[in-house]
């Protein structure tokens, strides 16, 4: 492999550089910044299928796919056309559109653990909006949450696990008062004694337990599902609601996510990324009884300017139709399952320290020997590795989300072909990290 020729990044520098001068670190959402991969990063201009391309005018295979929305690829032609003919007739009206209602029923109607949901712009907002409806329900004030998840820039959300066995949470960003972030309780994933013994002795506090059922932002923390049922269980058991955090899995896994896949009712569900189809959209839903403490039905304040975008909910719509075509997820799954088995296959027999984690259309590359399912068994020194690897595929025309934390996507419009090629590239570039 030829690394002395090295892509052409002139003008994604340049544009970087200039950014420096209108956004903090050049950007308007940290991770873009490519600060634990090399070089600057790439300014996309434009996206098609499988494939995007850069101002520099380099094609790269693309599997970070806007970091989760795009199971369609990009540009799909009926979300293109559903979005161009709304967009003729105005962007924004401030009123209930038929749009809405039409996207509204698909979800309902084809998801069985939902009754209701309502419309807002982000999975960060419906994330702090569903925190804020448990505790409008329970009335009670603490939130539960584990460590290795990620809920998006929620305030009391954004803390990590004290030091020793204190559960209480410390912030992981400047600006959150400690009393905030002492709202928060955080536990390991996967230890069963760890969630009882917390919520008996904090039980009467907490309005919610929080999880990505199938955590996605800290590495694909795959969990049991022995584990899943167990807080189904122990919520109920001790009058907490059950918040699955879809933002990722909703829509991917199946169009019931997470909780369609392990048949796990949760009290709500928050959604973001796919539903929009590309555009800012976010919701969240659980049963009637639970969505009538919203306003204004109900105490619970939550309101938004542009929620349920007639645009926004053109795109979710075309995009969430199809999804429903007969065997869209088990053809998404039978590609990726076979894209990382390759991958796996070739690693394990020559004995490199490599898991290929995947569920779904969802994979992670872990450079570790042994499955990982809690965030503190992730080796940061293995971050090295895939620093390297990141830099390889660029030069091959292969994008990966710029850090080893974020897992890959696969989409509808990623061909067979396409998977065996990045998959001899990906062998080719661990022979070279393991040699
Ligand atoms: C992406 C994500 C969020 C935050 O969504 P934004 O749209 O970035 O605000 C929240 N929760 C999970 C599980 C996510 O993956």
């Amino acid at each position: 492999m030829d690394i002395t020729q090295e892509m052409n990044r002139h003008t994604s520098s340049e544009l970087f550089a200039e950014a420096q001068n209108y956004f903090p670190g050049g950007v308007n959402s940290p991770v873009r910044a490519f600060k634990s991969v090399s070089g600057p990063p790439l300014f996309i201009k434009q996206g098609q299928g499988s494939r995007m391309t850069d101002e520099d005018g380099n094609e790269f295979l693309d599997f970070c796919c806007s970091w989760g929305p795009l199971i369609l690829g990009h540009n799909h032609p009926s979300v293109r056309e559903k979005v161009i003919q709304t967009v003729s007739k105005g962007t924004s009206f401030g009123t209930p559109t038929r749009l809405g209602n039409e996207l509204g029923k698909l979800i309902i109607d084809n998801h069985a653990y939902l009754d209701k949901i309502r419309f807002v712009s982000s999975g960060t907002e419906a994330v702090m909006s569903a925190i804020r409806l448990a505790r409008g329900v329970t009335g009670k004030s603490k939130v539960l949450k584990f460590d290795g998840c990620y809920h998006g820039h929620v305030d009391s959300l954004l803390v990590k696990a004290g030091s020793g066995l204190a559960t209480f949470g410390v912030s992981t960003s400047a600006g959150i008062p400690q009393s905030f972030a002492q709202e928060t309780l955080v536990i390991p994933l996967n230890d069963q004694e760890a969630l009882e013994h917390t919520l008996q002795k904090h039980g009467h506090d907490i309005a919610c337990i929080i999880v990505e059922p199938i955590p996605a932002n800290n590495g694909l923390l795959l969990q049991d599902k022995s584990f899943l049922e167990c807080l189904r269980l122990k919520a109920y058991k001790h009058n907490v609601l059950l918040i699955f955090d879809e933002v990722i899995s909703g829509f991917r896994i199946g169009f019931e996510g997470a909780a369609g896949y392990y048949n796990i009712q949760p009290d709500i569900i928050t959604f973001g990324k796919i539903i929009g189809g590309g555009m800012p959209v976010g919701a969240y839903g659980a049963r009637t009884d639970i969505m009538s403490y919203i306003a204004p039905e109900g105490p619970v304040y939550q309101a938004g300017t542009l929620s349920a975008n007639p645009v926004a909910m053109a795109a979710g719509y075309a995009a969430l139709q199809e999804l429903l075509q007969p065997g869209f997820y088990e053809s998404m799954d039978n590609k990726t399952q076979q894209f990382v088995a390759t991958i796996q296959d070739h690693t394990s027999a020559r004995g490199y320290p490599v898991q290929m984690q995947q569920i779904g259309s969802i994979f992670w590359i872990a450079f570790a020997k042994d499955r990982i399912l809690r965030a503190d068994q992730i080796d940061p020194q293995s971050m090295e590795k895939f620093k390297i690897l990141h830099h390889h595929l660029l030069q091959r025309g292969i994008y990966l989300g710029p850090s080893g934390y974020e897992v890959g996507f696969v989409s509808a419009a990623h061909s067979i072909q396409d998977l065996d090629y990045a998959a001899r590239i990906i062998i080719e570039v661990m022979d070279i990290i393991h040699r």
